[in-house]
């Protein structure tokens, strides 16, 4: 883990004109939480719950996974942890579990699919983590890979039917978790209305996004020209999942690789992003990039990439440096 930077300020994060955006970790293993305290994360964002299962030889038990996630629990001191659930499939494979090969595991039995599969190991991970957030103020539950209204209820389902058992059980548990969901599917953007009437939050993974919306495998070389976040449709779709989320009072927020990307971090402000949830090893320049904007500029900013209709025209526009501090 690279501890280059300064312990950074403890405050809260605000543009030049005082607007609080908040600043998220993104978590993989319980050896980054001390570097996400020393940069001052508001909290994580993004707890990869699947990298514990991942340098293991076999699945977890529920006591197993309740010990790591009472760590996250416990490290982060009353702040806000998302727990993500099992994201595993597509290029995250546990070579204990569904040895099955698929020929294009991308569109394959991956994240939320898998654990709707498995209802036992979904179960199991679902009452770990209600369990270890006991006594925590605000718990998050989010799912991965949603595609419709349908899968969310199923998912929400297995933590109300969680809540049920522990509760019948007379085990410690947190009892209202928020529940939440990513948008990383095309698919989402047009039942966002939907979607916003029933979670309590969302995340975007524009990794997965990026991948989704352009049909581009985010981790093939030879294609690699093709995934471009800053496509036009990539950065209007993101521009309708915001609006929707704010119209209905849900809080977003954004945990893919584009939340740390300064050249994107105006755009993803001025379309009324709030909350980044990055690697904390990149904490400090985010935080130093955002307390040089103001929102006003932001948002015209925004409304020009916006206009923009080929790849090439948003590229051009990204290059000329701006000054987004008036
Ligand atoms: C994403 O898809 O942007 C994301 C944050 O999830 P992951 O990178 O773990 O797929
Ligand atoms: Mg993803």
């Amino acid at each position: 883990v690279p501890v280059a930077a300064e312990p950074q300020p403890a405050g809260p994060t605000r543009t030049l004109d005082g607007t609080r955006i908040h600043l998220l970790a993104n978590i993989n293993l319980l050896a980054e939480l001390p570097l996400a305290g020393q940069m001052g994360a508001a909290g994580i964002g993004l707890y990869r719950t699947e990298f514990p299962f991942l340098i293991r030889p076999s699945f977890p038990s529920e006591t197993e996974q309740y010990l790591v996630y009472r760590k996250v629990v416990e490290s982060m001191t009353g702040k806000p942890v998302v727990f993500r659930t099992l994201d595993i499939g597509g290029e995250k494979t546990l070579s204990y579990a569904d040895a099955e090969t698929e020929p294009n595991p991308e569109l394959g039995l991956r994240s939320i699919r898998f654990t709707l599969a498995y209802r036992d190991i979904f179960e199991q991970q679902v009452r770990a983590i209600l369990r270890a957030a006991a006594g925590s103020r605000t718990p998050a539950i989010m799912f991965p890979l949603i595609s419709s209204v349908d899968d969310f209820r199923k998912a929400r389902q297995v933590v109300t039917d969680c809540l049920d058992q522990l509760r019948a059980e007379g085990l410690e548990h947190h009892d209202h978790p928020a529940i939440g969901m990513m948008v990383e599917l095309p698919a989402v953007v047009e039942s966002m209305a939907e979607f916003a009437a029933e979670a309590d939050f969302f995340a975007i993974g524009t990794n997965d996004f990026v991948q989704y919306m352009l049909g581009v495998d985010r981790s093939n070389k030879r294609v690699a020209d093709y995934y471009r976040p800053e496509h036009p449709s990539v950065l209007r779709a993101l521009n309708r999942v915001v609006r929707v989320a704010i119209e209905h009072k849900k809080p977003i927020s954004i945990c893919g690789e584009m939340a740390h990307d300064e050249t994107m971090i105006p755009f993803l402000l001025g379309i009324g992003m709030r909350r980044l949830s990055i690697d904390p090893q990149f904490m400090p320049a985010v935080r130093t990039c955002i307390t040089g904007l103001t929102i006003d500029a932001c948002q015209a900013y925004a409304g020009e990439l916006l206009a923009a209709g080929s790849v090439s025209a948003v590229r051009e526009i990204l290059s000329r440096q701006p000054n987004l501090a008036a």
